[in-house]
């Protein structure tokens, strides 16, 4: 007897693409999953039905005109084909015998990318915290680093390495844009591996990436901003991230990819997967970084790049950069609001200047267009430049919008002084 679930059904592969077309075809009710496992199934399509709604209608759109609030981008349609693709042959990278090909896919995306960061070459990784502790773990077994020094701002992946690995963690202040300055840093850094963060979660900041030459490791989290290298206009951003040890990006951000997807690259690859390679007597070749079995992530970012280029990535990016500074003069010209910097990366902070307005301001604003954010304490929105479908006047008048004065709708305007 044989099993047809593993075979093609052209049919029920067809209603899939269906639902995908037109998500809010019919009007499916939310499933109401079963409390325990099911002991009989209700077949595919029965199953897919169930599951639309929730994994189609009701996904936000992060590809819609208003969406702006996430570092969460939308994905190209070419990702969604191959990760069909590598879903149905599921390749190992760990086993060559089972990937013969998607492990030189992986090579030649990294090697695509790691020279746009001063880079030789690394692996790929289901994301930047993943990333992040893989390059803190190499630097560990590379150059016997105890501690991990960071900014205030860095992300909490960091501390998350630091408490994995062992290592003693150190925050350090920022200076008033959010950014690591020299005058700020530990005196002694010849046991440490200085984080620098470049494009901070909470406001987008870059650290001066000149920082470090006297640590015995510098990593550079990029995971938000590293792709703004793809851009002629906007890689000097990131001048200087050539001089670290190691890199972090996450593809699944402003790479466009669907998660999860992303990236550690080294300075000296070899020496650095070396260091945190296995290889068990079963393996053929050995097991590098931290996971074992792992599927051909690389396949739908290299789909994407071979298909729109790094100019065409680069549009994307700088299309979505184009909308935030103008998000950000919006902002920055409206009396009613206060913008807390320039963005340097696409992260737009802001706040009404009545901040007794906050709560009610941000249930003004267009659903899912703002995130809220706490810096130093203190509540802000957000907005991020990961679509680069975002109509961005209509977000605009949304905003001016919800501080029109009392009469219309919306929130007062704080009174002149
Ligand atoms: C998002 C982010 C991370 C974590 O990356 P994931 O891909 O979500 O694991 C790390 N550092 C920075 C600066 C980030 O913005």
């Amino acid at each position: 007897m044989t099993f047809d679930a593993f075979h093609a059904d052209a049919a029920g592969l067809r209603f899939a693409l269906e639902r995908l077309l037109k998500p809010a075809l019919g009007s499916d009710p939310t499933p109401s999953l079963p409390a325990m496992l099911p002991a009989e199934g209700i077949g595919a399509e029965r199953a897919l039905r169930e599951l639309a709604p929730a994994l189609l209608a009701q996904a936000a759109d992060l590809g819609a005109p208003d969406a702006f609030a996430h570092m969460d981008p939308p994905t190209p349609w070419i990702s969604w084909a191959v990760t069909l693709w590598t879903a149905s042959r599921n390749q190992n990278l760990l086993h060559p015998t089972t990937a013969p090909a998607a492990r030189g896919l992986e090579r030649s995306v990294v090697d695509w990318l790691a020279p746009l960061f001063g880079m030789d070459g690394g692996h790929m990784t289901p994301g930047s915290t993943v990333a992040n502790l893989t390059a803190l773990w190499a630097a560990r077994e590379c150059r016997g680093i105890r501690r991990a020094v960071a900014s205030e701002d860095a992300h909490l992946s960091i501390r998350k390495a630091a408490d994995i690995l062992g290592l003693d963690y150190q925050s350090v202040p920022t200076g008033a844009d959010g950014g690591l300055r020299n005058a700020d840093m530990p005196s002694d850094l010849s046991d440490a591996c200085l984080v620098l963060t470049a494009g901070t979660t909470s406001r987008g900041a870059v650290d001066d990436l000149g920082l470090g030459d006297d640590a015995a490791w510098v990593h550079v989290d990029a995971a938000w901003a590293g792709p703004l290298r793809l851009s002629a206009r906007y890689a000097a951003t990131l001048d200087g991230i050539g001089r670290a040890d190691s890199v972090a990006v996450s593809a699944h951000k402003w790479l466009f990819q669907p998660k999860e997807s992303a990236l550690v690259l080294f300075k000296d690859t070899a020496a650095s997967h070396a260091a945190i390679s296995y290889g068990d007597n079963y393996l053929a070749v050995p097991n590098v970084g931290l996971l074992g079995s792992h599927g051909a992530t690389a396949a739908p970012l290299l789909a994407t790049l071979l298909a729109y280029g790094r100019s065409g990535l680069a549009q994307w990016i700088d299309q979505s950069m184009n909308y935030a500074e103008r998000l950000a003069d919006a902002v920055s010209t409206n009396r009613s609001l206060e913008l807390l910097a320039p963005p340097q990366t696409g992260v737009i902070v802001w706040r009404p200047r009545d901040t007794a307005t906050l709560g009610p301001a941000f249930d003004a604003l267009p659903q899912g267009s703002t995130s809220r954010i706490m810096i130093l304490g203190e509540t802000w929105f957000r907005n991020v430049a990961a679509n680069p479908n975002v109509d961005i006047d209509q977000l605009i008048a949304g905003i001016k919008d919800a501080f029109e004065p009392a009469g219309r709708r919306g929130i007062n305007p704080p009174a002149e002084e």
